[in-house]
């Protein structure tokens, strides 16, 4: 597998080793760098309930170059499309970012997402922290307010994330039905707490892939 970690996050990343000993086969991790600051200001969301995109003003690039991105949320389907793009790789990879990302939904609205997943994933450190905390829609309302402190164990939704990803990308399945299984699809903290680790079925799934030795919480 294959880890791409946004450059402005690597200093801080502290899950290296406990990526590393999820996983049986080589995790390799790289620094990655958005080389087109116009496109990231073009996929913006500007506005909750619709999922439209503008010639941004030359302000938002300039800003997009200097890392000023504060309360900014990206479309998270064409930020995965832009990243699958440029990595092209067979191996299952992942941007591991600070950015918030959020999908327009069938409802007709953004939803802030914790991971989006195609051909590779994208995973918001920031959307760990903040989606399952609240409603989405509270954050894209008040996106400039992501300032209060949430209680939220980082390493382990990390985990969940990447096996889910995992099992999407090597068994074409992502979600379990079992509340204490690490691919239950959570969408609050209190359905991460009650994740203790892999079900028996996942659990043999992964037994060649995954220590599960690791996997009790
Ligand atoms: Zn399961």
């Amino acid at each position: 597998m294959k880890i791409y970690i946004e450059n402005s996050l690597w200093d801080s990343f502290s899950f290296f080793e406990e990526i590393r000993k999820l996983f049986k086969f080589p995790v390799e991790f790289s620094p990655y760098v958005f080389k087109d600051p116009y496109f990231l200001a073009y996929i913006k969301v500007r506005n909750p309930n619709k999922r439209e995109f503008y010639e941004p003003f030359p302000i938002e690039v300039e800003n997009e170059k200097k890392g000023l991105i504060k309360g900014v949320i990206y479309d998270g389907v064409e930020l995965l499309k832009y990243f699958s793009r440029d990595v092209d790789t067979p191996e299952p990879t992942v941007l591991i970012t600070k950015r918030l990302i959020a999908t327009f939904g069938e409802d007709g609205r953004y939803h802030l997402r914790m991971i989006v997943m195609g051909p590779a994933a994208i995973i918001s450190l920031k959307g760990i922290l903040y989606a399952p905390a609240k409603s989405p829609q509270y954050y894209i309302m008040h996106s400039f307010g992501f300032e209060e402190k949430i209680d939220v164990d980082v390493g382990k939704v990390l985990k969940m994330l990447l096996l889910q990803f995992y099992a999407y990308f090597k068994h074409e399945e992502i979600f379990c039905e079992s509340e204490e299984c690490m691919l239950h699809n959570c969408h609050t903290m209190e359905e991460i707490k009650r994740v203790k680790g892999l079900c028996g079925r996942h659990g043999k799934m992964f037994g060649d892939s995954v220590n599960l030795r690791g996997l009790s919480f």
